[in-house]
């Protein structure tokens, strides 16, 4: 562990004001308490529910049974708090900025874990459970650009009896309401939120790649391994489950919990409150 730390913390080092990117997975919440969608952990999601719940085509087909799985999924992540994991990787952002670098967050998570930690430089590429947006494209609620608090919803009726006239709907045009989260069956560039112009050109533009809690199983991950490994940039993988990048990928891995490196790498630099 502490030579994985160090490591990382000499490559971090050896950044100056480069662009640190930082990209997240399931696997930094876990130690939170979230389920990993692919993970191998017996409670990781796709392994209770089959994957085509979260297409927009079962959501067309059966929105009140989509919106009783979201809303329990909702439930299971109402309790969980930020782990030491989100922790370090907001000192790392404090730390490069202080010393005149430049620091991106881009997390495929839909939880508000590192914004509750205090992320600040973050893309939410796979939108957000603290949103909803309307189902109708176009609406200014809807996609390209719209969305709304999803305090600002009335969820009730729904909960006490989950039927198509109970559904949530827009308050602008009364169409059902949907989740703002990227579907397997959608684009990134979808919508506005998931801002993937700007995480395209942070891939062609990032000196240090740092994946976390990532399963590298969705395009996303993707984009960055490959522009990564053209530019010969350092791309280091944080995930104590044995590595599932591709072959190609010059990629170092460190085999750890995120929320005992990271903290570990901050303790190297001397930097956090860990
Ligand atoms: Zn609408």
């Amino acid at each position: 562990m502490d030579e994985a730390a160090g490591n990382l913390a000499g490559a971090l080092n050896g950044l100056e004001e480069g662009l640190l990117l930082v990209v997240t997975g399931a696997g930094v919440s876990s130690a939170s308490g979230v389920a990993t969608f692919r993970g191998s952990e017996p409670d990781a999601v796709w392994k209770q529910s089959d994957m085509s719940l979260a297409t927009f085509d079962y959501f067309l087909r059966d929105p009140v049974g989509q919106w009783q799985w979201y809303l329990q999924r909702f439930e299971a992540l109402k309790a969980a708090r930020p782990n030491a994991a989100h922790q370090a990787l907001v000192s790392l952002e404090k730390w490069q900025r202080e010393r005149a670098g430049r620091f991106r967050l881009v997390t495929q998570n839909i939880d508000t874990l590192h914004e509750e930690a205090g992320s600040e430089e973050m893309i939410k590429v796979h939108g957000t459970c603290d949103r909803f947006r309307c189902s109708r494209a176009g609406c200014s609620l809807g996609s390209p650009t719209g969305s709304l608090p999803r305090d600002e919803v009335d969820l009730s009726a729904f909960v006490s009896e989950p039927t198509r006239e109970t559904l949530p709907s827009c308050p602008v045009c009364e169409s059902p309401l949907r989740a703002h989260v990227l579907f397997f069956d959608e684009y990134y560039t979808e919508h506005q939120d998931y801002r993937f112009a700007e995480v395209e050109e942070m891939a062609m533009a990032a000196d240090l790649i740092l994946f976390v809690g990532t399963s590298f199983a969705v395009g996303v991950t993707d984009l960055f391994l490959q522009c990564g490994s053209r530019r010969s940039i350092p791309m280091y993988s944080v995930d104590p489950a044995a590595s599932r990048f591709p072959q190609w990928a010059r990629l170092i891995a460190l085999q750890a919990p995120a929320e005992e490196l990271l903290p570990a790498v901050c303790r190297q630099l001397g930097i956090g409150d860990s």
